[in-house]
């Protein structure tokens, strides 16, 4: 019996090639391609500025520095995130403060964030969870009034769409991840989007540790470029290697989301007849890009969740606990008043395997697991 992984980047031989170019052309540090890269990515989210960076984590660390966080201010973040949602916050010396979710989609919304919010609040950072698109214009309404900026964690949302736009458009800074347990994969890697110049050029300074011209630009100059580090930066740089596999697996990105689109339905399907249980799906503003396929339990489902992995285990199936919650976790324990939908999507929730070249087959036996345990 062959293992099923939760997740298998969909990487082939024009990956392989394109890393290769970069490595015979003897830069393979942050120069021509990361370049390219940059302008590729922002023109699919549609955004003005790209600045690629090493990771999400960095992008998003990037983001609340330029809009100004810092010691004795406040972060509304959503708990129920990967955990470096909150930990970026920590790293500028502000509070990350938790709201509760929406039970469909796993995002913040205006009611979840209002109660949270108060005079030391500098941005509420929301997250796309799991590629499905939180209603943004919602909490800028709110929001905007107060001058309290709303950034986005896009980790996992590349493809995804809110109102008819992709999601990055618009955005006054989102941060996106490459990391291949998303859908486009550089390894690692990072960008911070964005339409406003200057925030970009900053960004870019502070990922190359504050200096006012990059060593790309240094080395292509035909005259003498004497660098200043104008402020305390970073390394916070993408490689071209990487950027060079970007460049190939953006070019497959609608690919990537329509097979996903045509696997979650399939997965709805097989697991119809399962009484109450909860299938992630497109909230009504917008369209997921299935980064996960997360389901809920039912509180009446005849097996504890750990118990369902646990099947999944001897079955040869790669699951994972649904998305984690970080006020459960040990930096953030003990400081939170009540998060009830959080605890409980934390708690009963899965993440079942999806990925580009999963086989019917594949499917099949991942939902006969659940199915068999439901009876
Ligand atoms: C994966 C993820 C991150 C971190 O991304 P890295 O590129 O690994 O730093 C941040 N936020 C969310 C919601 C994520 O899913």
């Amino acid at each position: 019996m062959t293992t099923i992984p939760v997740m298998r980047p969909w990487l082939g031989d024009e990956e392989a090639e394109a890393a290769a170019q970069a490595v015979r052309s003897g830069w393979i540090a942050q120069g021509a391609r990361v370049r390219a890269f940059e302008q590729a990515f922002a023109e699919r989210v549609g955004a003005a500025e790209a600045v690629a960076v090493s990771s999400c984590t960095a992008a998003l660390h990037l983001s609340l520095l330029l809009s100004g966080v810092g010691p004795g201010d406040e972060v509304v973040v959503p708990s129920l995130s990967f955990i470096a949602t909150a930990n970026v916050v920590r790293h500028t010396g502000a509070e990350p403060v938790f709201a509760d979710v929406d039970p469909e989609t796993g995002n913040l919304t205006a009611k979840t964030v209002e109660t949270v919010l108060g005079p030391r609040t500098r941005a509420v950072l929301a997250v796309h969870q799991a590629g499905v698109p939180t209603d943004v214009e919602e909490l800028r309404r709110l929001c905007d009034p107060l001058a309290v900026p709303v950034l986005e964690d896009a980790a996992c949302a590349v493809g995804s769409v809110l109102r008819g736009r992709a999601v990055g458009a618009g955005a006054l800074m989102a941060a996106w991840s490459f990391h291949p347990r998303k859908l486009l994969t550089t390894g690692e890697g990072g960008m911070l989007t964005t339409d406003d110049a200057a925030w970009a050029a900053r960004a870019r300074r502070l990922r190359e540790h504050g200096m006012d011209v990059s060593a790309a630009d240094r080395h292509d100059s035909r005259s003498l470029v004497l660098e200043r580090y104008l402020e305390v930066g970073f390394n916070y740089r993408m490689t071209d290697v990487q950027a060079a596999i970007g460049l190939v697996q953006l070019a497959k990105l609608d690919a990537m989301v329509s097979r996903r689109r045509v696997l979650a339905a399939r997965y709805r399907d097989l697991l119809r007849e399962v009484p109450g249980l909860h299938m992630v799906d497109d909230p009504p503003h917008g369209r997921t890009n299935y980064q996960s396929f997360w389901v809920v339990l039912p509180d009446d489902f005849p097996a504890a969740r750990d118990d369902v992995l646990r099947a999944m285990l001897e079955a040869g199936i790669s699951c994972r606990r649904g998305i984690m919650a970080a006020h459960l976790e040990p930096p953030y324990a003990g400081r939170v008043a009540e998060l009830p939908v959080t605890e409980r999507l934390t708690a009963q929730s899965l993440v079942l395997p999806v990925f580009h070249t999963m086989t019917e087959d594949e499917q099949g036996r991942v939902a006969a697991v659940v199915l068999a345990l439901a009876r």
